[in-house]
């Protein structure tokens, strides 16, 4: 068994850079990790063995991804910048369980053919240091996946870590926090400093656990248009839920009488502000309005 030498510190990342006259790019979110503990943690945290298949989302030189393939049976990275796909073949190279894939997660079909394995294999789960400038879309594009896996780790910016785990009343629950408290729990496990990063980002970071809730915290007929109507209601945070709704949903079809009648069926104050509302009361708000409409059409 040749010695674990990890990738994830100061000389080894500044050494593979130079030698390979790379660049970071800072609008790919490229802040690479130095610091072997915080990835000995992520592991722990997505509880990783033997028969763990990973996703990875930018192995970047494969600081994460080393111990992935240390831990797990098998790693799939999607690395949307190809300058590191030929370094990953030299820092990996002791590794014969991870496949590179060179390309945009985000535009990834995970339906597609060649990725139905995924379906088939027996735990799965996502491990990241997440491109921060895209955090909650690669989330979205995951959860909406319909992928099996059991739990998301993902390090990401700390402040986004809180508004996904925040609490009904506080400064950072808004749409986000519904968007991924419906299907999804969500805990942050550590936080992290800046200074375990080459480049030094200007923010902190937190790992974020997410595990599969059975059934979504609350049914509604069309999840999507829930989501819309809840970003709307938080649209200008200081305004009341009577001014952002009326704003965004009154128009020649939709009168102010049947907004107010909305209002007095679910016996929700129009004079709150969206952050004082409850997912269970926005799931009230948004399905009396789904039915108003259908009665309408
Ligand atoms: N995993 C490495 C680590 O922990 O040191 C690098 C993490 S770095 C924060 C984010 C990585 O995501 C970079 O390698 C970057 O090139 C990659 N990336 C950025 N946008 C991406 C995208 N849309 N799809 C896939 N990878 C992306």
């Amino acid at each position: 068994m040749t010695e674990f030498r990890p990738i994830a510190t100061p000389t080894r990342t500044v050494d593979i850079m130079k030698r390979y006259d790379i660049k970071m790019k800072k609008s790919l979110g490229q802040n690479f990790l130095i610091e072997p503990r915080m990835l000995e943690k992520m592991i722990q945290a997505g509880q990783i063995d033997q028969t763990t298949t990973v996703i990875e989302i930018g192995p970047g030189i494969g600081a994460l991804t080393q111990y992935l393939a240390h831990y797990a049976e098998r790693v799939l990275a999607f690395e949307i910048d190809q300058r590191f796909v030929s370094i990953l073949g030299e820092t990996l190279a002791d590794y014969d369980n991870v496949q590179i894939i060179p390309q945009d997660i985000l535009k990834v079909n995970f339906a597609a053919d060649e990725l139905t394995w995924l379906r088939q294999v027996s735990r799965l789960v996502v491990v990241a240091n997440l491109p921060y400038y895209i955090t909650t879309p690669i989330i979205m594009h995951l959860i909406e996946s319909g992928l099996p896996f059991d739990r998301l780790v993902m390090m990401m910016q700390k402040e986004v870590a809180e508004r996904m785990t925040a609490q009904v009343g506080t400064k950072a629950y808004n749409s986000l926090t519904i968007a991924i408290q419906q299907n999804m729990e969500a805990k942050i496990d550590f936080i992290v400093p800046k200074n375990v990063f080459i480049p030094k980002p200007n923010v902190d970071s937190a790992v974020l656990v997410l595990t599969r809730r059975q059934s979504p915290l609350v049914h509604v007929s069309d999840p999507l248009a829930f989501q819309s109507f809840v970003q709307v209601a938080f649209q200008q945070r200081r305004k009341t839920l009577w001014n952002n709704l009326k704003t965004a949903l009154v128009n020649s079809d939709y009168s102010v009488d049947r907004l107010q009648e909305l209002f007095d069926q679910t016996g929700i104050e129009p004079v709150r502000r969206a952050e004082t509302l409850s997912i269970h009361e926005f799931a009230h708000l948004f399905q009396l309005y789904q039915q108003q409409n259908s009665l309408v059409n």
